[in-house]
């Protein structure tokens, strides 16, 4: 225990320095957080190693009981998570964090030793994002971190909520208000009007909008994107005929005119 805890003050220190060297090169932003939820000590410090030499911040649990208070007050972005533990098992841990009000949504990556637990990990009542079994690469388990980051991320991305002039986006519950009253769109005159929000004061032809908002949809053309941009107008201008954020750009497309 005395050469674990040399050894994790050891590793700390040299995951200080470059986390300094980190934090100056790369201004403000803040390391995200991993958890290591892990009774053995000598693969906890090496995952804590190797992800504070990846520039993150990590924080070892050994896995007793009362990890998910732990975790709840610490807040990781991502929780690696061992299967075998002393006090509740790494599933029996997994579900109750995504019961938890707080750690529902962190990304699980689960650690196991035998692959035949590898069913039961991926199995939707537990709730893990990803598995590794040992013995693993602890560089592949920091770049499978990091891509689960780079995905929590874009999630929160897509679920923001956009605010524009007079027009807000709730992209997670697919509603739009303008002026604080929600607009009864359909789905693809919603879809539309998100690309319009998003991609304002750029013209756009016909074919791109069919590409960027509908897709591989077959039997659509280009006069499909007339009739929508018409029936959005209906909703969203005071004077259709007229429009003031929607407007036509002759010979080519559309443009949404900036609104804000
Ligand atoms: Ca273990």
């Amino acid at each position: 225990m005395e050469n674990y805890t040399s050894l994790r003050r050891m590793f700390a220190l040299l995951g200080m320095r470059r986390g300094l060297l980190d934090w100056k090169a790369t201004g403000i932003r803040m390391a995200k957080k991993i958890a290591i939820v892990e009774d053995e000590a000598e693969l906890a410090a090496l995952l804590d190693y190797n992800l504070t030499r990846g520039g993150y911040q990590a924080y070892v649990l050994s896995g007793n009981k009362g990890a998910l208070k732990d975790l709840e007050a610490w807040k990781p972005d991502l929780i690696v998570l061992d299967v075998m533990l002393p006090g509740d098992d790494g599933f029996e841990l997994c579900r109750q964090i995504r019961h938890s009000a707080i750690l529902a949504r962190t990304p699980v990556l689960f650690l196991t030793a035998r692959s035949d637990e590898v069913d039961r990990v991926l199995g939707l009542e537990i709730g893990g994002d990803d598995y590794m079994t040992k013995p693993f690469s602890p560089r592949e388990l920091v770049a499978r971190v990091k891509a689960h980051l780079r995905r929590a991320g874009r999630d929160e991305e897509e679920n923001a909520a956009v605010e524009s002039g007079p027009f807000k986006l709730d992209r997670g519950a697919h509603r739009v208000f303008l002026r604080e009253r929600e607009l009864n769109l359909t789905s693809t005159e919603y879809k539309l009007l998100e690309f319009f929000l998003t991609h304002a004061g750029r013209a756009y032809s016909r074919d791109q909008l069919l590409e960027e908002v509908w897709g591989q949809q077959r039997f659509v053309t280009p006069r499909t994107v007339d009739v929508h941009v018409r029936r959005l107008r209906e909703h969203i201008e005071a004077e259709p005929d007229n429009p003031r954020f929607l407007t036509t750009v002759r010979g080519f497309g559309y443009r949404f005119e900036d609104p804000a």
